[in-house]
């Protein structure tokens, strides 16, 4: 596809001996379902093997060959660094679009916290209105599971071992109750 619009050169910094002496390393980016310039996003993983039974079942947290956003290793063994480098190279089955008007950083949170809640909730047939549910926690993905569960119409109730949290669950994150369990300490 050499030097369409659809390509363009990055700059990376990649182990690239034995040593793990990070050195500058020059690659050509390529996509054919994102438009350059595009604003996307990636959540927690970047490649997958496409052929076992959680891959083909849109599990792919599940297959043994995923690899992570950061943390992990590409199959040719460069390391991948997730939000933490300049650009990431990813299987174009896990880019989404990020809506026009929606800030990055307000996208960001539903890629990883929010997901982790709304992918549940839809696949399970919890997502029509009218449910009554708690939250355990208030601790990232319970502030999104607050906000999603809210949009979709449901009774929220956090239950928390602060009460210090009781203001950020009901008067910020819109939650119907707050339920102070305290938590034993011996
Ligand atoms: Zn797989």
């Amino acid at each position: 596809m050499g030097g369409d619009a659809s390509e363009r050169t990055a700059v990376g910094w990649a182990a690239r001996d034995a040593g793990g002496h990070l050195s500058p390393y020059s690659y050509t980016l390529r996509t054919r379902s994102h438009p350059v310039n595009e604003v996307v996003g990636v959540g927690l993983i970047v490649g997958c093997c496409r052929q076992c039974h959680p891959c083909k079942s849109s599990n792919e947290q599940y297959c043994s060959k995923k690899i992570w956003s950061y943390n992990d290793v590409y199959p040719d063994g460069k390391p991948t660094q997730g939000g933490f480098s300049t650009a990431m190279v990813v299987d174009q089955k896990f880019v989404v679009k990020i809506p026009a008007g929606m800030a990055p950083e307000q996208a960001a949170p539903l890629l990883c916290a929010g997901v982790t809640v709304y992918s549940p909730l839809k696949r399970l047939g919890l997502a029509a209105p009218g449910l009554r549910g708690g939250i355990l926690g208030l601790g990232g993905v319970g502030h999104m599971g607050v906000k999603i569960a809210k949009a979709m119409g449901h009774h929220v109730t956090v239950i928390s071992s602060s009460s210090r949290k009781r203001a950020e669950a009901v008067d910020h994150l819109g939650a119907d109750a707050h339920v102070d369990v305290p938590v034993l300490r011996h």
